[in-house]
């Protein structure tokens, strides 16, 4: 019986991808040796780096203005890297704070310069994406999270502003279509829809770069990368080539229009329970509800311990709601097949019978 990985991240990558990575950690093109034991600088290798670079851009549709750059340091380093290239001595950085994770960004910037949240849910243990703020067009940049992986919001649509847009996209990279013009940089950690951990995606508009006129520390400049093309210094191998066996199953399965199709009747099937069975109820506005991570809480904690019996004897991993949140989420990236939502909505609907 298979075991339904709904974790937030790490989390559920293609089983095919796994198989192929183990067997390239044992022997990699026929060399008689581990993919993660040859250069980096290695013909082999190069050409694992230039296909996973081809297959972003081919995915993404990305346009000739944009580099791609595999980094490390977790979307967190990003955090950090974002002010250092783009925030001005005298300008100021405004943030979408829609989360744990985007009023860290936030901090990061406030420790370079000037830097605010234009709006913000947190009062609402940020359930919801703010709408309707106005964003200076003095500004250096905008920063914000497309998806709240631990909130389970996800923004349905962008503000246009000619100011630079600068997104973490780290929990829905790849999971739907997304016009990569209208941002000036795009990040996202590796471990939630694209490979395991230790690997960060990164998209710049190289036109955007050089302006901040601070002294940057040199592995935390963008253009260091790029000129390098990803390989100043030793990159995350291993993380590189499964997240490139990541894209090209993505690319097999159809590319990223498929996979959003496939990704909304997933979200579309849990949240009908959610929404339909009278013993749960959804933790996030309506209209900003995530198609990753989906969170939701009892009605009655007294249905807690049969409901955790229930999904762990299906095989369930993963489900427990973040500490801030607490209930349930489950998290359904790329991977997931529609048969393991069914398996929890099954869960859900048992829980009913037995107590509604
Ligand atoms: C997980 C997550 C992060 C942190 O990623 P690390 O790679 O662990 O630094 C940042 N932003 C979002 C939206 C995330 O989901």
């Amino acid at each position: 019986m298979k075991t339904h990985n709904f974790s937030a991240g790490p989390c559920i990558l293609p089983g095919q991808v796994f198989e192929e990575a183990s067997k390239a950690l044992l022997d990699f093109d026929n060399l008689g040796l581990s993919v993660i034991e040859i250069s980096h600088r290695s013909k082999n290798f190069v050409a694992v780096m230039e296909e996973a670079v081809a297959l972003v851009k081919e995915l993404l549709n990305v346009p000739d203005t944009h580099e791609v750059i595999f980094l490390q340091g977790g979307a967190s380093l990003q955090f950090a890297m974002v002010a250092y290239n783009y925030l001005t001595e005298t300008g100021k950085a405004q943030y979408l704070d829609t989360g744990a994770w985007a009023s860290k960004a936030l901090k990061e910037a406030k420790g370079l310069g000037t830097a605010e949240a234009i709006a913000s849910s947190k009062e609402a243990n940020y359930n919801f994406i703010p709408k309707g703020y106005s964003i200076d067009p003095s500004a250096d940049y905008f920063h914000c999270t497309s998806n709240n992986t631990i909130y389970g919001t996800q923004m349905k649509s962008f503000p246009e502003t000619d100011v630079p847009v600068i997104c973490d996209m780290s929990s829905d990279i790849f999971s739907r279509p997304v016009d990569v013009s209208k941002f000036d940089l795009i990040y996202a950690g590796a471990q939630k829809n694209l490979g395991p951990a230790g690997a960060t995606l990164v998209i710049v508009r190289k036109d955007s770069l050089g302006k901040s006129g601070r002294y940057i520390p040199t592995m935390l400049k963008y253009t260091t990368h790029i000129e390098k093309e990803s390989m100043f210094n030793t990159p995350p191998v291993f993380s590189v080539y499964v997240s490139m066996l990541t894209l090209r199953w993505l690319k097999e399965m159809g590319g990223v229009e498929a996979i959003a199709a496939r990704n909304q009747a997933k979200a579309d099937l849990l949240y009908g329970e959610i929404d339909r069975n009278p013993l749960f109820v959804g933790t996030a506005a309506t209209e900003d509800r995530s198609n990753m991570n989906a969170c939701f809480l009892l009605n009655d904690e007294a249905h807690k311990e049969a409901f955790d019996a229930l999904w762990k004897e299906a095989k369930i991993n993963g489900i427990n709601g973040h500490r801030s949140v607490g209930g349930y989420r489950a998290s359904m990236y790329n991977a997931m097949d529609l048969d393991s939502v069914q398996a929890l909505v099954d869960c859900m609907k048992e829980l009913e019978k037995q107590y509604a």
